[in-house]
Parts: structure tokens; C-alpha cells; sequence
């Protein structure tokens, strides 16, 4: 079989520079991908095409957060709660939803599904696309968010405590050659914005690099331009851990 090789990752973080939010849709059955992956997940055919998402989505949970990050990478997003929505094109998922506030959450609740949308957003280096609704106050009224000052600042934080607790792989655990894992902590270091000091092979980016999923769809293309390979979203979480993620680099570089 035929499997057009682009690479996803790259392109959708291309389009989002120009402005776009895309998919990819099946021609076979019409179903709509996002975040763009070969295959259709309907049907099960590999000749997805892109396609320009319309940004338009129902939100249609909500789960607030008691406190907000204290994570720098953050910042930018807030205020924000998550959320479980629906695009319009069919694609569900679970995602940072912003302009949702404490004084709004109970309105938000009473009316869901809720109309939000998708919303590009700079990261640092790279756009990222999150969702949002449009800001309101408690009775529903249309209001005005003060932007916040977008400059995110470098943190300070990792105590030794931290750093100590960040165990080293133990030996044999990871597969993956030295030199891939060193790069791979290089590149998450500067995804996450951590100390590289603070992490290992046997980082657990769910767990130890708490951060808004996009920060690892990031990470994820700065691995496929450091390593010239196709990263899919999917089998990066799946790996885990950095050393997990190492592993899946060697193999997809082996692989050519
Ligand atoms: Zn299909």
C-alpha cells in the first residue's frame, strides 16, 4: 500500500503560521481527522487528505481547575478551564478551553454544548492552536479579557529537592542509544522550559512535565526537524517517558 509520506506534524505547524487549523479528511467516507493523522479512523483508509478545519466546536464538558499553573507555559493561556468538545467537522477532544472563568462557569454549565472556537495562539517559537469560547460574564454578557502581557518569562524554579527527585533510568530500562536520549532531553528542556539537569530518560512527560498538551505536539516537531523523521502524536504519548520517545526515534531513524 501506498502511504504518501509528508510530514504531518510539520505541515500542520506551517499552516498554523499562515493562519489555518488543519485536518485531514477521508475522500472514501468523509470523516474528518483532527489532529491530522494518516489514517482514517473510520474506515480505515490511508488516503486522508488536508483539510482546513473551520474552527467552529460545541464545548460540550467542562472541568474546571481549583488553581491555575504555576508552569510559565501557561501563562499566556489564562484564564482558561478544560474541556471535552466537538468540532464541527467530528472530531472530539479533550482540550485547554480559555475565557472560562468562576464567574462564568455556572452560565458556561447551564448552556453546554457551548459555541467556542478554535484559537491560534504564539507559543514560544511556534503557534499553537488551543479552543475558546467568547469572553462573557456571569449572565452571558459580552465582555473584554485584558490581554495578558505576552512575553512568557523564564522560571526559576527547579529546587534541588525537584531535581533530586527526578530518578535516573535504571540501568538497562532504556534502549534507546545515549546520544538520542541526550537530544531528545535537550529539545525537552527547551519545550518544557526546565533544566535539562532535571530530566532523564525515565521522565514521565504526563506526570513530571505537567504542561497543555500542544507543548509536547512542540516537542514532538522539534523532534521531527532535529531527526529529519515522521512523528505521529499518537506513538510519542504512548512512549511516555523521554527514554520511551529515544527509543521510538532510533527505530523511525533506522527505518529511514
Ligand atoms: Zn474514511
Amino acid at each position: 500500500m501506498a502511504i504518501k509520506l509528508e510530514k504531518l506534524v510539520k505541515t500542520y505547524y506551517d499552516k498554523l503560521e499562515d493562519g489555518k487549523v488543519m485536518g485531514r479528511k477521508c475522500p472514501v467516507c468523509g470523516n474528518v481527522e483532527w489532529p491530522p493523522v494518516y489514517a482514517c479512523n473510520a474506515c480505515g483508509s490511508y488516503e486522508t487528505e488536508w483539510y482546513e478545519m473551520s474552527g467552529k466546536a460545541s464545548l460540550v464538558e467542562l472541568y474546571m481547575t481549583t488553581t491555575m499553573s504555576a508552569k510559565p507555559a501557561y501563562k499566556p493561556f489564562e484564564p482558561y478551564a478544560y474541556g471535552w468538545v466537538k468540532a464541527e467537522e467530528g472530531p472530539e477532544r479533550n482540550v485547554m478551553i480559555r475565557n472560562v472563568t468562576k464567574q462564568n462557569e455556572a452560565y458556561v454549565r447551564a448552556h453546554l454544548p457551548y459555541p467556542c472556537h478554535m484559537e491560534i495562539v504564539q507559543c514560544d517559537g511556534y503557534k499553537s492552536c488551543v479552543f475558546a469560547i467568547d469572553p462573557i460574564d456571569g449572565e452571558g454578557n459580552p465582555i473584554t479579557i485584558e490581554k495578558k502581557a505576552a512575553p512568557v518569562k523564564k522560571e526559576e524554579e527547579t529546587p534541588a529537592a525537584e531535581a533530586e527527585a527526578a530518578a535516573p533510568a535504571a540501568p538497562g530500562a532504556c534502549k534507546a542509544k545515549p546520544e538520542t536520549v541526550a537530544a531528545l532531553i535537550k529539545l525537552a528542556a527547551e519545550s518544557y522550559k526546565v533544566d535539562p539537569a532535571t530530566l532523564s530518560a525515565a521522565t514521565v512527560f504526563e506526570t513530571e512535565l505537567k504542561a497543555p498538551s500542544v507543548i509536547f505536539v512542540g516537542f514532538c516537531a522539534k523532534i521531527e526537524d532535529e531527526f529529519d523523521v515522521m512523528v505521529t502524536i499518537t506513538d510519542a504519548s504512548a512512549a511516555k517517558t523521554i527514554g520511551g520517545v529515544a527509543e521510538l526515534v532510533d527505530k523511525l531513524v533506522e527505518e529511514g
